[in-house]
């Protein structure tokens, strides 16, 4: 059994937040062990939470265009959110919940070591890019400890808002070009790493 799948059977035994005794199913993550993307959503929503699976509802479709305008599919990156289970009636995430959620994150990324961090919403880029407001910085990336951190709108915004789905098409299509010259992006300076982002 993998690290990874192990990880997966303690966060399935994970009772620290209340939203755990609503739970049908918790939602650790799914994808390649060794994944150079990983993509970071926001909760589980009624059909991940049925399934145990993230983004497998329309979101999730949306996601699957994503990935393939850029010839991938959810088997060749890794998928997972900022909390493993579903908040009742899709409530946004309590700030105790992401709190005692953001272990699991930090053992899966560890495990499974990006080269790139693709945060999808408000709630994941709150927690790799404090402070920041996501319509000033989507598309944008910052290279931290030799990770790449990216920022863009969540998926399930275009489906609410007709108008995003332009920059969020085309905040994937660069993520190509940000993976190939992955190498050459500087790392944050120190004392820039809250503010100074790489325009792609
Ligand atoms: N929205 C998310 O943020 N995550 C999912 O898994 C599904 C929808």
């Amino acid at each position: 059994m993998s690290a990874l799948t192990e990880l997966y059977e303690e966060i399935a035994l994970c009772r620290q937040c209340e939203i755990a005794k609503s739970r049908n199913k918790a939602v650790p993550g799914e994808g390649a062990e060794n994944a150079d993307l990983l993509f970071i959503g926001e909760a589980p929503g009624w059909h991940e939470d049925q399934q145990g699976l993230p983004f497998v509802g329309p979101a999730g479709k949306y996601l699957d265009e994503l990935l393939a305008s850029i010839n991938l599919n959810r088997q060749q990156v890794y998928i997972a959110n900022v909390i493993k289970c579903r908040p009742p009636t899709n409530r946004d995430p309590l700030p105790a919940e992401i709190a005692n959620c953001r272990k699991w994150l930090q053992c899966q990324i560890g495990l499974i070591h990006p080269k790139i961090i693709v945060t999808l919403g408000r709630y994941s880029m709150a927690m790799f890019f404090p402070g920041k407001s996501i319509s000033k910085i989507h598309g944008t990336a910052q290279k931290r400890d030799n990770i790449l951190y990216y920022a863009m709108y969540h998926p399930a915004a275009a489906l609410h808002q007709q108008s995003l789905r332009q920059a969020i098409d085309a905040d994937m299509l660069k993520i190509p070009s940000l993976l190939a010259q992955i190498e050459s992006v500087p790392e944050a300076k120190p004392e820039a790493k809250q503010l100074k982002m790489f325009e792609v």
